[in-house]
């Protein structure tokens, strides 16, 4: 064995191997990989091999497009056969809310390139002769269904075994009965592996990829993994006489079914059936580690728990009921909290790399591999990871909250994924000190980040719950009233979730000019929004830098990027000790007090002037406020509104807010919550970090030159911009306005397609705009398409609509009520 690789990966499932393979892809080839027992050992083996190209997360999305295409290619490659049986993918829809689903899924799918059709029930019998079409209470009537030709069901082991030797022969070593037990830092900076047998090998990177083990193998390094595994089963049928009948008769290999609101699949195999549901009930297993015992084996199955879907499966299949029941595998298989892996840079720890948490990790793992062989080597990822990357969970995912959440992801693996979708379990978890209060304000809560946010606010004798929808619902209308509240009195945002630091030391002003594109605020008082780049010049954060006094500043972003952003931080601190880094998230809160009366109520708490000449727009001050002192004052909003962010110490959240309303009472304050700010912000085209704002996409590409400094000296992503600015910027950031929407508004992910029927671009987000009356987008279009008055089509639930590029910034596009 050698005792140094650059880099070592430690597990040797599908995954593990994939990622070692794309290692030597990218020309590293002084790399290997140990797996405790053997390969595939872990949830591979047992794994029913399908692929699913279905997934409604764009970054998702194009990692199983690419595992699709790779297996494809992998038997002549390497010369090892994988067994890929192109079926298609039929899933069924017995509702219209489903063959919603479906649509918002095909914008998406049409903006990665995947093929699809949305088929009538008619086809569905062509193509599956031995379907029932139902239209009874039990056996609902089939609508429509989503087909994809492309993918079908693969052999996992052979799979890993195709991409272990092309990983060899590329020079990469595989060693087997090797149990990483120990991990340490070497004075180098390097890692050290010792294993069960007492030897011992460094890296300069390290890669997790143990499955079901990756709680333990993640305490090695102290990290608390957010990935448990539930049990999953299918069960395996003997031969089935209609099936063999069928294919007798010279029927082609059925493609594999899925009733997803009966929440099953359903594959050929060997001239019988697997069946595997996604049952109610499924439980976690080894939350605190997989004991000694399990190695290899699987779990009892449990008939009461499949029962239900044998049942809904034998109505709509009858076949199924003519051939005996041959096997139940039963085994465990990887979650995280909200059902996408874990690829990326693990946290606090340099060079160590997560793939774990994989549920459809066969499908996932050519994908996984790929983009995270390109962010060990390049640096950083060819495609947008926001969505799979670790980091975006924080140390709020504790053991039973992981545990809950899995559960709870596991048993909704089929139901319809609503864009307004807020799911119950283990919350509340993290709350702003004046929950009770927001409640007590008819507040209708979402999560974020652990995070429970107010989406809207139910008035009086209105029932506090959401009616969950693609389309327009019961919340509309409150939150029309919230949005204009904000624009005609004064409204009240409760955003104490976003991300504080607070950077300090004679070294903080250069470090941070450092990180961002735009020039970092020299004059106390003064604020710049600043994005940090890539290195190939994608925006990966917007921070909000204020200075507070000599070398302090304070750097607001993002709610849900406390630990991505933290940690980035964290990791380009210089060595010197010139700069002192703090997280601050949870000793401050933060009320947005904004409309053309907040200036008015904010006047009655503090003495400190708020004219446009002692207090101007993008300026900040450290003010007394009520009875709170140390209160940040920021004059800057994510609405488009004269008014404040005031950024308080904590302990004054209840103080503040009863001062706040009391001061409002004859201004008609009131509260306002996330889905208004949505609507708000989409009228002054404000582009969210995390879906508008993406490392997909450069600041000149986001229309954000005015907060790029190209001549202010060295930054990360400089290069890229110049380069990109000599060649020409592709895409131009556009904001839309949508017609002839009856009930369902662009919500992001939807594809732009110029006057020919070409696409040409996609929308990031999407909402009606409550004030200025109109549906609205933001997104991406080719910058010869980005000019105001450019007509578009935009697709929506499968239907194009006509849609008008509109000059930045459609409500006040002066920003006269921000300098009011
Ligand atoms: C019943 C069932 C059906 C499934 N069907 C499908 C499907 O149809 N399609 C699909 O896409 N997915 C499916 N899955 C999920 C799929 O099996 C997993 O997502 C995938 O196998 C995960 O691969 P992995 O490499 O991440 O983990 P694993 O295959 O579990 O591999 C992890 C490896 O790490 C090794 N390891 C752990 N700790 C150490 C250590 N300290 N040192 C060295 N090695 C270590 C383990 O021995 C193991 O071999 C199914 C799962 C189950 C349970």
């Amino acid at each position: 064995m050698k005792t140094h690789v650059r880099v070592l990966v430690i597990g040797g499932g599908v995954v593990g191997v994939s990622t070692l393979y794309h290692l030597t892809k990218k020309g590293w080839r002084d790399v290997a990989l140990i797996e405790r027992t053997e390969l595939t050992a872990g949830s591979t083996w047992h794994a029913a091999g399908l692929l699913p190209l279905f997934n409604m997360s764009y970054t998702v999305g194009q990692l199983h497009k690419y595992s699709v295409d790779l297996y494809k290619r992998l038997p002549a490659e390497t010369g090892q056969d994988v067994s890929f049986h192109v079926t298609g993918n039929l899933r069924l829809a017995t509702s219209r809310e489903r063959m919603d689903e479906y649509y918002k899924y095909c914008g998406t799918a049409n903006t990665i390139g995947v093929p699809f059709e949305v088929i009538t029930a008619q086809r569905v019998k062509e193509l599956w002769p031995l379907v029932e079409l139902g239209g009874n209470a039990d056996t609902p009537a089939i609508v429509g269904a989503l087909y994809h030709p492309d993918d079908g069901h693969i052999a996992p082991a052979d799979l890993t075994m195709a991409l272990r030797k092309g990983a060899r022969s590329a020079g990469a070593e595989v060693y087997e009965h090797t149990e990483a037990v120990a991990i340490e830092r070497t004075a180098s900076g390097e890692w050290r592996v010792r294993t069960a047998k007492g030897a011992e090998i460094s890296a300069e990177h390290l890669v997790l990829a143990t499955g079901n083990y990756a709680r333990q193998t993640g305490r090695l390094l102290g990290l608390n993994v957010p990935a448990i595994p539930v049990e999953h089963q299918y069960i395996v049928y003997d031969e089935s006489p209609e099936l063999k009948a069928y294919r007798q008769r010279g029927g082609r290999e059925l493609a594999v079914l899925r009733e997803s609101d009966k929440s099953y699949y359903l594959r050929e195999e060997r001239m019988g059936w697997i069946l595997g549901p996604y049952e109610k009930g499924a439980p976690a297993r080894f939350a605190d580690g997989v004991p000694e015992w399990f190695g290899r084996s699987l779990f009892p199955g449990d008939l009461d728990r499949l029962v239900p879907h044998v049942e809904a499966a034998t109505r709509r299949v009858p076949a199924l009921e003519h051939c005996g029941i041959k096997d139940i595998v039963n085994g465990p298989i990887s979650y995280t909290p909200d059902g996408t892996p874990l690829i990326g840079p693990a946290w606090g720890v340099p060079n160590v790399w997560l793939n774990e948490g994989h549920s459809f990790g066969i499908t996932a793992a050519g994908g996984a591999g790929w983009q995270l062989a390109e962010w060990i080597v390049e640096g950083e990822p060819g495609i947008d990871m926001l969505a799979a990357d670790p980091r975006r969970f924080g140390p709020y995912t504790s053991k039973r909250y992981v545990v809950k959440k899995n559960e709870e992801t596991y048993r909704n693996v089929f139901t319809v994924h609503f864009p307004d979708e807020e799911r119950p379990d283990a919350r509340p978890v993290k709350t702003s000190p004046v929950y009770d209060k927001l409640s007590a304000r008819g507040a209708v809560w979402g999560q974020r980040y652990g995070w429970e946010r107010a989406n809207w606010f139910a008035p009086p004798g209105v029932a506090r719950r959401d009616s969950w929808s693609f389309r327009r619902s019961n919340y509309f209308e409150h939150v029309g009233n919230e949005a204009r509240l904000m624009r005609e009195r004064v409204g009240v945002i409760d955003l104490t979730p976003f991300t504080k630091h607070e950077v300090t030391g004679p070294g903080a002003e250069a470090w941070l000019d450092r990180l961002v594109a735009n020039k970092v605020p020299a004059k106390i008082g003064r604020m710049a929004l600043s994005h940090a780049l890539t290195v190939r010049g994608g925006i990966r954060s917007e921070f909000t830098i204020t200075k507070i006094g000599e070398q302090h500043y304070y750097v607001v972003s993002a709610g849900a990027a406390e630990r991505y952003d933290g940690d980035y931080l964290l990791k380009s601190l210089p060595a010197d000790g010139s700069v002192g880094l703090r997280n601050i998230t949870n000793s401050r809160g933060c009320f947005v007090l904004a409309g053309p009366r907040s200036r008015d109520v904010l006047a009655q708490l503090t003495d400190t002037p708020l004219d446009n000449t002692a207090f101007p727009w993008l300026t900040a001050q450290v003010i007394e406020a009520g009875l709170a002192v140390d209160v940040y004052a920021l004059r800057v909003n994510f609405v488009g509104a004269l008014g404040w962010e005031l950024h308080f110490p904590v302990e004054y959240a209840h103080h503040l807010f009863d001062a706040l309303f009391e001061a409002g009472a004859a201004h008609g304050i009131g509260m306002v919550g996330m889905r208004a700010m949505e609507s708000l912000r989409l009228e002054k085209s404000y582009r969210m970090w995390g879906s508008d704002i993406t490392p997909d996409y450069t600041p000149f590409e986001a229309s954000l030159d005015r907060f790029v400094r190209l001549k202010k000296g060295a930054f990360i992503g400089r290069e890229a911009l110049e380069r990109q600015q000599a060649a020409g910027v592709p895409n131009r950031f556009v904001t839309l306005e949508v017609h002839e929407v009856t009930d369902a508004d662009p919500l992001g992910n939807e594809p732009l397609f110029d006057k020919g029927g070409r696409m040409v671009g996609r929308a990031t987000s999407g909402y009606y705009g409550h004030c200025l009356q109109k549906s609205l987008a933001i997104g991406y279009a080719r910058t010869e398409l980005a000019t105001p008055g450019t007509e578009l089509a935009i697709e929506i639930l499968g239907e194009r609509k006509p849609a008008t590029v509109l000059p930045e910034s459609p409500y006040d596009p002066d920003n006269l009520q921000l300098r009011a």
